[in-house]
């Protein structure tokens, strides 16, 4: 049933479907879907979080009854989906047009939805009732996409055994012969290549379709019949939305990525907010009223990076400081890994003419107990 030692081609393998079968290929081929996953997401640092996904499923066993070519792609079943808690998260990088989905409507969904989502596509099941229909993942550099969906929602499309072959269009372009600047070409250029030009790209919902699109011009090429029939689904697509009866009842359309509301989109949003964190920063306070509390990148950074001091009482050497620097770095540390403290005490001055002070550090670093108006307290504040 598995492919991975079968020399056919990434193409050869979605030909199969349209017009040129694969000699002796195994009759699970026949039955089939082919699913287009993308995901977007937001990074920072270590910070990965998936904002978008999209989906695009064809099912070839209805091909037979399609007019012409273009119904491949007017029959698509188009997902468009932001996760509700990543929604705010936006990439400084331009061109990130997460409310610019082209091909019908964006939900909003739950991290919840999001994995009841993938399991309805992955998991359909075949027309005699019994066991799940097979699935050719389709995209465009997928592994990445695939990896990010186990880490941000606990999902391992590989768990659910129906994938029987992973195809990807960077690849199918290399197998045609599609020249490219880069090893591995981009989608804007792959489409350009095709005569397609797009400015809502890095959108999963538009990614995904041109995604499905160039892999139907990939494996028809170069005949320019299915090429044309392909490009007009396109733009019908755009225009009427699909043709597939979505019975979809998840998620919401209308959500305000800064105040939470159900009842109006962020651009029309007049709600007052407030982060609490970035009020009390005083280098964050500026933009304390941009974002709620809960969508804070910077506590969101503090949260997922926790390093064992973050959980401890700040640093009350710092925390005292009257250096500005010190002070906003005191909740960043605990008093014993002071590098301030350990900076003094390296210093040659203060080893050879304040052997005191030195002395004081040390006491105070090795006392659990120490308080503010202790003893060392005194010392310390000569500094
Ligand atoms: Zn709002
Ligand atoms: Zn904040
Ligand atoms: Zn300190």
């Amino acid at each position: 049933m598995y492919f991975a030692q079968s020399l056919a081609g990434h193409t050869d393998i979605l030909s199969h479907f349209f017009g040129l079968p694969l000699p002796h290929a195994p009759a699970a081929l026949d039955d089939a879907i082919i699913i287009g996953l993308d995901a977007e997401w937001f990074t920072r640092g270590e910070i990965k979080h998936v904002t978008e996904l999209g989906i695009a499923i064809l099912d070839p066993t209805n091909h037979h009854a399609y007019t012409d070519d273009s119904e491949l792609v007017k029959f698509m079943e188009v997902f468009h989906a932001r996760i509700i808690p990543n929604a705010h998260l936006v990439n400084r990088r331009a061109g990130a047009h997460a409310d610019k989905f082209l091909f019908g409507t964006t939900k909003f969904i739950t991290l919840e939805e999001a994995e009841q989502l993938l399991t309805q596509a992955f998991c359909r099941p075949k027309a005699n009732g019994y066991g799940y229909r097979p699935v050719i993942l389709l995209g465009h550099a997928v592994d990445n996409d695939t990896q990010l969906l186990q880490e941000n929602f606990g999902v391992d499309l590989r768990e659910f055994g129906t994938i029987i072959k992973t195809i990807d269009t960077q690849i199918m372009a290399e197998e045609v012969g599609v020249q490219s600047d880069s090893p591995l070409i981009g989608l804007k250029d792959l489409l350009k290549w095709f005569g397609i030009q797009e400015k809502y790209l890095h959108t999963a919902g538009n990614d995904i379709v041109y995604t499905m699109a160039v892999a139907l011009l990939l494996s028809s090429y170069p005949d320019m019949d299915v090429g044309y029939a392909i490009y007009r689904g396109l733009e019908e697509l755009k225009v009427n939305g699909t043709l597939v009866p979505t019975a979809a009842s998840w998620g919401i359309t209308v959500f305000c990525t800064k105040c939470n509301s159900t009842s109006h989109m962020a651009n029309n949003c007049s709600v007052g907010v407030t982060c609490f964190k970035c009020v009390q920063n005083p280098r964050n306070a500026h933009c304390a009223h941009t974002h709620m509390t809960e969508k804070c990148i910077a506590m969101d950074i503090e949260n997922r990076t926790p390093t064992p001091d973050s959980r401890a009482d700040p640093c009350t050497l710092c925390m005292m400081s009257g250096d500005f620097k010190r002070w906003s770095k005191a909740q960043t540390h605990v008093m014993e890994n002071c590098a301030w403290a350990r900076r003094l005490l390296r210093g040659p001055s203060q080893r050879t003419s304040n052997g005191l002070e030195r002395s004081a550090v040390l006491r105070a670093q090795s006392s659990t107990q120490w308080g503010g108006g202790s003893e060392e307290w005194v010392e310390f504040r000569r500094w």
